[in-house]
């Protein structure tokens, strides 16, 4: 992970132009099954159970209710579980911490995939779309991340268009935004006029990113004093309320600033794009 001084951050507020830069300087991809792939070895030493869906937690007889599945009790209790989802399951909860909890923003993503039937998609593996008339803001390249993520011959793009509850409700259902990403696709010259579309499909990522607004710092220290309260311990993205940030990662991994790969640049349409390479 890269970490500007603070002269690289004063220079690229004040300054037209900076370095080429970016917060990933590598990056590694399993040959096969996608990201998910680097947890199958943590699967298969693991007593792991989907598919259970957490209904109601009752701190005081310390039980887990589950949706069509029997209770289970605990002693120790570590919740993944976004804190907009987990606070109302918890019994008695009181009226601040719900009221604390409904102040906390996070983004919501649309994830639009869209296959076509020309491998050459682009030089590079992600980029950054800065124009608010392109709908998505970030665009990555699956086909060119492993070979193995897309049938010979054929390439991919995953876009991803932001929303958020608090700032910018979704008016639509995610497969509304496939015709909106595609045109836009072609707006921006990635997808030609010859070019056949074999495959599109939509997701949706609820709980996206988190938004660091002035309502966060105090909303999250009244969850997070009743979840010690109650004995309920958490952690993950949408439970510490937490980026992932470099300074976390370096000090976890030890790793330093290498060769960045940032190329800034205005093509195709007039908007500011930013891609990254990692090779
Ligand atoms: C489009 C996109 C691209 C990203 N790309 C990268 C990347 O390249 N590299 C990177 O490091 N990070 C990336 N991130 C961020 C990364 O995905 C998150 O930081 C990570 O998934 C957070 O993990 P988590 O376990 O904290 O939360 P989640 O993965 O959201 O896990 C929370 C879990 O709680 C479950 N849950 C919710 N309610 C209940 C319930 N009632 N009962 C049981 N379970 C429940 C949910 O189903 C979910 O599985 C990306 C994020 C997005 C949106």
């Amino acid at each position: 992970m890269y970490e500007p001084d603070l002269k690289e951050v004063f220079r690229g507020a004040l300054s037209p132009s900076t370095p080429d830069v970016h917060y990933v300087t590598e990056f590694r991809y399993p040959e096969r099954g996608g990201f998910a792939g680097f947890l199958e070895g943590f699967a298969a030493e693991t007593d792991l159970r989907l598919g259970w869906e957490v209904t109601r937690i009752d701190p005081v007889t310390r039980q887990v209710h589950m949706a069509s599945k029997p209770p289970v009790a605990y002693e120790h209790l570590i919740s993944s579980i976004p804190l907009p989802e987990l606070i109302p399951m918890i019994q008695g909860v009181p009226h601040d911490v719900v009221e604390a909890v409904g102040r906390l923003a996070a983004t919501e993503c649309v994830v639009v995939n869209v296959g076509i039937d020309r491998e050459d998609v682009a030089d590079t593996h992600w980029t950054y779309f800065y124009d608010p008339e392109i709908s998505f803001a970030r665009l990555s390249y699956p086909s060119r991340f492993a070979p193995a993520n897309a049938p010979e011959g054929t390439g991919s793009f995953q876009a991803e268009v932001y929303f958020s509850e608090k700032y910018r409700p979704r008016r639509h259902a995610p497969g509304e935004w496939i015709d909106p990403v595609v045109a836009h696709l072609r707006k921006a010259g990635l997808i030609r006029d010859d070019d056949e579309i074999l495959l599109t499909c939509a997701w949706l990522i609820p709980y996206a990113n988190i938004i660091f607004d002035l309502d966060r710092a105090a909303a999250l220290e009244t969850v997070h004093g009743f979840l010690q309260d109650v004995g309920i311990r958490y952690c993950g993205r949408y439970a510490l309320g937490l980026p992932l940030d470099g300074r976390r990662l370096q000090e976890r991994r030890g790793s330093g600033p290498g060769g960045a790969g940032l190329h800034l640049h205005r093509e195709r349409s007039d908007s500011l794009i930013a891609s990254v390479k990692s090779d």
